[in-house]
């Protein structure tokens, strides 16, 4: 179990906040409007009405032990700089900020910021590729060039082993599950055979999953 802050509580921050305290981690909620944090409040371990600008009222609540905050504040700007100057200055390691635009993820990763999204940009992204191909159900970005995804098997590799379709000599990629239905094979083995229903979850680079999508469109 980790322990988060999440500041400012509008539609991208409620849902961060709500999804880490359903999986069960210590949730700081905070946010300057009563109302959102009496909303919130039933879900998280605590909800704190509070300007996140101001340090003093910060430091009343037990935010230096977190792992992780999460500043959502998007729309003001100086707030959000503000607080993640402050988040900064209270000594937290991992500090993950919303940005509505590239200029402010660049200048909140000048102040600091660990990590800042652009969550309508990523989500664009998202939507675009699993529009483009029906072969990727799910891909996440591991780094610039690197994603796990997951991808239907074509039609010629399904009935054979993973031992027989070679796909780490053939494609370049790693099978590191194949799920069926509810059930995940988290070891899969040479002589495991891909069905037709099968998702495989693959790691490789992003050329190399985009390769095995083209070669069985
Ligand atoms: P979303 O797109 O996620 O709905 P948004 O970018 O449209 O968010 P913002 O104006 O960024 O909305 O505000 C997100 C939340 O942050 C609001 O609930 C607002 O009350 C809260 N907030 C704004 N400034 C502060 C502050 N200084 N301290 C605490 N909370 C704040």
């Amino acid at each position: 179990m980790r322990q988060f802050a999440v500041i400012g509580l509008g539609r991208f921050g409620y849902s961060v906040a709500k999804t880490l305290a359903g999986k069960k981690h210590q949730v700081i909620a905070i946010d300057s409007d009563e109302a959102i944090v009496q909303k919130i409040s039933d879900f998280v371990a605590q909800a704190v009405c509070l300007d996140s600008t101001d340090m003093e009222a910060l430091q009343s609540v037990s935010i230096k032990e977190v792992d992780v905050a999460i500043c959502a504040i998007g729309t003001n700007l100086e707030a959000s700089i503000l607080t993640t100057l402050n988040l900064k200055e209270l000594g937290i390691k991992n500090i993950v900020c919303k940005a509505r635009n590239e200029t402010q993820k660049m200048l909140l990763e000048k102040i600091g910021a660990t990590k800042v999204v652009l969550p309508e940009n990523e989500m664009g992204i998202r939507l675009a590729n699993s529009l483009m191909t029906s072969q990727v159900v799910e891909q996440i970005s591991l780094s610039e060039y690197a994603s796990v995804a997951e991808v239907l098997p074509p039609q010629e590799l399904v009935g054979k082993s993973l031992g027989e379709v070679n796909i780490r000599a053939q494609y370049g990629l790693n099978v590191i599950s194949i799920k069926e239905g509810n059930d995940v094979n988290m070891h899969p083995k040479a002589d495991d055979i891909i069905k037709k229903d099968a998702i495989l979850v693959v790691i490789g680079s992003d050329l190399d999953i985009d390769k095995f999508k083209k070669k069985h469109k």
